[in-house]
């Protein structure tokens, strides 16, 4: 728990981390900037974790009385920095949990660190009550702001951290993760890591998430059985999707399907079939369809996803949407 070795990707980010703290040359301040669920902020727990740790260089061993405490959630010497009443984080929650606990030492082990995390959401003020503590930290203080854009900050702020921007992890290591750590089967594992771009938070919310999954077969159910129905029961079942809340997912999925089979269609075989297991209905439907329906589908779902995000109304587009597809 906690360990780099835990960690999917960001190879040259954790070599630096290591490096780092072999050769004693940690920073102060850092900030662990990228796109949600990229790892920031297991990378975090990772390095104050291995900062702690009072046997390991560089990792953390696992065993001493300051891994233990930090797996248990109980380091009396890591603090974990939230807005306490508002949606921000005012100058009172960085007065009151960073600035005022650096003025004291450490209790039992290493360093004091501060991990801030939706660090974007400091206001201009609160950043510019930590920069003192930037400018001048105790030997002892290390902070850590985990942010989904680094240039929310001043640049005040941050001229005096260290940043490490977390790119969006590969499918294909995504996918390795899901099978390796989570026992996923292959076809599972494809279709996550295929849906959460890049994001493995996304990946292991999705598939932990019951909801989705049933929510997934339900729409792919409706899907499959267009080319069978009536216009008019096509539309009101276009209608009956508001209990999809997120339109921006509910369109994706809408076009991966679609995505699947053209690619079936076009390469008549699986390869490049992101829902494998659903491949017999994928292969069915693309012998319906011609290449010229299935980009009339495809570029009504764009047209979809534009209109809901001007906040059309949701049932009409959808029936908009499933009208254009059965007549497709
Ligand atoms: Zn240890």
């Amino acid at each position: 728990m906690n360990n780099f070795s835990d960690i999917t990707g960001h190879a040259d980010i954790i070599k630096s981390l290591n490096e780092s703290m072999e050769k004693n040359r940690v920073s102060h301040a850092y900030i662990f900037s990228g796109k949600k669920g990229s790892g920031k902020k297991m990378t975090a727990n990772a390095f104050a974790k291995a900062l702690q740790c009072e046997n390991g260089i560089g990792q953390s061993c696992g065993i001493c009385k300051s891994c233990h405490s930090f797996d248990s959630g109980n380091n009396p010497d890591v603090y974990y920095v939230y807005p306490s009443k508002t949606k921000t984080l005012s100058v009172d929650d960085i007065r009151e949990q960073i600035i005022e606990r650096v003025k004291t030492k450490q209790y039992s082990f290493r360093y004091k660190i501060f991990i801030v995390d939706e660090a974007d959401k400091m206001t201009p003020q609160a950043q510019n009550a930590l920069l003192k503590t930037l400018e001048e930290p105790p030997e002892y203080v290390i902070i850590i702001l985990i942010a989904e854009n680094a240039e929310s900050f001043l640049p005040t702020v941050l001229s005096r951290c260290v940043v490490l921007r977390f790119m969006p992890i590969g499918n294909d290591d995504i996918k390795r993760f899901l099978i390796e750590k989570k026992n996923m089967s292959e076809a599972d594992a494809a279709f996550y890591a295929e849906y959460s771009m890049g994001s493995i938070g996304n990946a292991l919310l999705l598939s932990e998430d019951e909801n989705f999954s049933a929510m997934r077969h339900e729409l792919y159910e409706k899907l499959i059985s267009i080319p069978k129905m009536s216009l008019t029961s096509v539309m009101a079942m276009g209608r009956s999707l508001d209990k999809f809340k997120d339109y921006s997912e509910l369109t994706d999925m809408i076009f991966m399907w679609y995505r699947d089979v053209f690619a079936a269609k076009y390469f008549d075989d699986d390869r490049y079939i992101i829902e494998k297991d659903m491949k017999d209905d994928i292969f069915s439907l693309a012998a319906k369809y011609s290449f010229e329906s299935l980009e009339k589908i495809t570029d009504a779902v764009k047209k979809a996803k534009k209109y809901l995000s001007f906040n059309t109304n949701f049932q009409l587009a959808m029936e908009i949407l499933f009208m254009e597809i059965k007549e497709s």
